[in-house]
C-alpha cells in the first residue's frame, strides 16, 4: 500500500501531546500498523523527561551521595564536608536527561512511522484538528495534553520571580542561599530535600497538617523528622497569603496560620521561591467545545474505557488523572491502544485502578500500594496490620540504613494483601513484590514461604510474612505441636 503524504488523508489516530501518555499511544498504534499523527507544542517527552521524573531523580541521586559523604562517619570514615559545585550537579542532571531523550525524540517516532507535527493543536470539529495552519483528519483522537503547575492566586505573585518544575531544571543557573518551597507534597518534599542537601537553606510551607497528605500520619511524621534532622524547616497548617520582593532582592512570603495555635511566624524570607502546590490539567486551548467534548469543574470527563463524551475522542494521562504518574499515563495509554483497535464497545477494555503503586523519591523513599491504614479506618474496614522495622533487616543494619519500616495490611484473619507502605532506601523497588502479589492474588503466607536471598532488603517482605504466619499459630495448633514433640521424645 502507498504511504499517504504527511498531513493528508485520514489518520486512524491523531494524538495530541507527546508526553508519556501520547508517546505510548502513538508508538503502540503505529506498531500495530495504524496511521498515526502526533502533535506536540513544546518538547518531545513532556513533563516526565523534561521537567519531572527524569531531572528530579538525577538531582536526587547526586544529593544522596553528597549527604552520604556528609554523614561519612556512619560508615566508619573520617568526618568530611562534600566538595561539589552546585552548577556542575545541575549540568550532570541535564547530561543524564539528554542520554534518555532520544527515546522520546521526533526522529525516533518518525522512524516508527508516526507523522510528528510541532505546534499547538486545536479542534475544528469532532473529526478535525488544526496545527500550525494545517488541518488533520482522523477517525479517532487521543487527548494526552498533561498538566501544569498550579500557581496560587495570592497577592504579589505576578511581581516576584518564582520557579516551578517547568523552570527549575534549566533556569536555576546559580545556587541560591535559601529557598522557600510552597507545597509539601511529593514534588515539594523531593526537591526540598535535594536542594537542602545541595547546600540551599530550604523552608517547606505546607497548607495541611502533614507532609505527603496521601500517606499515613506516622509515615509523614517519619519523613518530616528526617527532613528537619537534615536542616529543612517545615512549616505546616499555613497558607501563603501574599508575596513581595524585599529591598535586598530576596522574596518575602507572608504566612497566615490555618490553626491559630500551630505557628507563630508570620513571614519567611528567602533568595528563591519554588511553587509545588499541585498540578492542573491542560485542556483550555484545545477548543473542546468544537469537538463536542464535555468538560466539568474537574476537567475532561471520561468513562471506564477512557472515552470522553465524544466516544471517538479518548483522553489519557495527567489531563484526566485520577493519578498523575508516568506509569499511570503509560497504563492508560496501553488500554487506549487496544480500545482504538476494537470495532465494538463490548470488545473494549475498562481501565483497572485496583493495583496502582506510587513512590516518593525522598531519602528514604516512601512507596505505597493499595489501602493505607488511614483508608482502612475511614472505610471502617476490618484488617490486620503487620509492621516490620528496617532495624530487623540485617542488610539495612550493615548498610547503616536501618531507619524505616514497612506496614502491610491484610484482609482480617487472612493473608490477602490489601495495602503496603514501605519507608526505606529503594522502597520503590521493594514495593513490587507486593504489587505483583496483589495483582496475582498471592498472600503473605506464600511470601513467607518464598526463599529470599540473604542479606537483602527484600527480606522485609518475608519478615512481614513470618509475622503473619505467627498469627496463624493458634493455641490449639500449638498444643498439637507440643504433643507431637513430646511423643517424638519418648
Ligand atoms: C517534578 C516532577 C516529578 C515527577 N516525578 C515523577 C516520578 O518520579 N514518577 C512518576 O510516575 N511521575 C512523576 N511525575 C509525574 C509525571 O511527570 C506525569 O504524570 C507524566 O509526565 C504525565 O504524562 P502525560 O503524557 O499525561 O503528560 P505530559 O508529560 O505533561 O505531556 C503532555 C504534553 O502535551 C503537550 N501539550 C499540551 N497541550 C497541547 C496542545 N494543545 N497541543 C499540542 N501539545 C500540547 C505538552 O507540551 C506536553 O509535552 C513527576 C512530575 C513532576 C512535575
Amino acid at each position: 500500500m502507498m504511504k499517504q503524504e504527511k498531513g493528508h488523508g485520514v489518520y486512524n489516530v491523531v494524538v495530541i501531546g507527546a508526553g508519556t501518555a501520547g508517546l505510548v499511544t502513538a508508538a503502540g498504534t503505529a506498531g500495530l500498523g495504524g496511521r498515526v499523527a502526533l502533535i506536540e507544542r513544546n518538547k518531545m517527552g513532556g513533563d516526565c523527561l523534561n521537567f519531572g521524573c527524569v531531572p528530579s531523580k538525577a538531582l536526587i541521586s547526586s544529593a544522596r551521595l553528597i549527604q552520604q559523604i556528609r554523614e561519612s562517619e556512619k560508615w566508619g570514615l573520617e568526618r568530611q564536608e562534600p566538595q561539589f559545585v552546585f552548577e556542575r550537579v545541575f549540568d550532570r542532571m541535564r547530561e543524564r536527561r539528554a542520554k534518555i531523550a532520544p527515546n522520546d525524540s521526533q526522529e525516533r517516532f518518525e522512524s516508527l512511522g508516526v507523522d510528528v507535527f510541532r505546534g499547538e493543536a486545536q479542534f475544528i470539529s469532532p473529526h478535525e484538528v488544526e496545527v500550525d495552519e494545517q488541518r488533520l483528519r482522523a477517525k479517532n483522537f487521543v487527548i494526552a495534553t498533561g498538566s501544569r503547575p498550579v500557581i496560587p492566586k495570592i497577592e504579589g505573585i505576578g511581581a516576584v520571580p518564582y520557579l516551578t518544575n517547568e523552570t527549575i531544571f534549566d533556569e536555576l543557573i546559580e545556587k541560591p542561599e535559601s529557598m522557600i518551597v510552597l507545597g509539601g507534597g511529593p514534588i515539594g518534599c523531593e526537591l526540598g530535600q535535594a536542594l537542602n542537601r545541595l547546600g540551599v537553606k530550604v523552608t517547606i510551607v505546607q497548607r495541611g497538617g502533614q507532609l505527603l497528605p496521601r500517606e499515613d500520619r506516622d509515615v509523614a511524621s517519619f519523613l518530616e523528622r528526617r527532613l528537619t534532622g537534615e536542616g529543612v524547616r517545615v512549616i505546616k497548617n499555613t497558607n501563603a497569603s501574599s508575596v513581595a520582593k524585599t529591598g535586598d532582592g530576596t522574596i518575602a512570603v507572608q504566612l497566615s496560620d490555618r490553626q491559630s495555635t500551630a505557628q507563630t511566624e508570620t513571614r519567611v524570607v528567602a533568595d528563591g521561591l519554588l511553587i509545588a502546590i499541585g498540578r492542573t490539567p491542560n485542556f483550555r486551548k484545545l477548543d473542546l467545545q468544537a469537538a463536542g467534548v464535555e468538560v466539568d469543574e474537574n476537567g475532561i470527563r471520561v468513562n471506564g474505557f477512557l472515552q470522553t463524551s465524544q466516544p471517538s475522542i479518548y483522553a489519557v494521562g495527567d489531563v484526566i488523572g485520577p493519578f498523575q504518574f508516568t506509569h499511570m499515563a503509560d497504563a492508560q495509554a496501553r488500554v487506549v491502544v487496544r480500545n482504538l483497535l476494537m470495532p465494538f464497545q463490548f470488545l473494549r477494555q475498562k481501565m483497572d485502578y485496583s493495583v496502582v503503586p506510587w513512590c516518593t523519591y525522598t531519602d528514604p523513599e516512601v512507596a505505597h500500594i493499595g489501602l493505607s491504614e488511614k483508608d482502612g479506618q475511614k472505610n471502617g474496614m476490618a484488617y490486620d496490620l503487620f509492621r516490620v522495622e528496617l532495624a530487623e533487616v540485617d542488610r539495612a543494619v550493615v548498610e547503616s540504613e536501618d531507619a524505616g519500616f514497612a506496614k502491610i495490611l491484610t484482609a482480617k484473619s487472612s493473608g490477602k494483601i490489601i495495602g503496603a507502605t514501605i519507608v526505606s532506601p529503594n522502597a520503590g523497588d521493594l514495593l513490587h513484590e507486593f504489587v505483583l502479589a496483589m495483582k496475582a492474588g498471592i498472600g503473605l503466607g506464600i511470601i513467607a514461604s518464598t526463599t529470599h536471598a540473604y542479606p537483602t532488603l527484600a527480606e522485609l517482605a518475608r519478615k512481614a510474612g513470618d509475622k503473619y504466619n505467627k498469627t496463624r499459630l493458634t493455641p490449639a495448633a500449638k498444643r498439637i505441636f507440643a504433643w507431637l514433640y513430646e511423643r517424638a521424645r519418648k
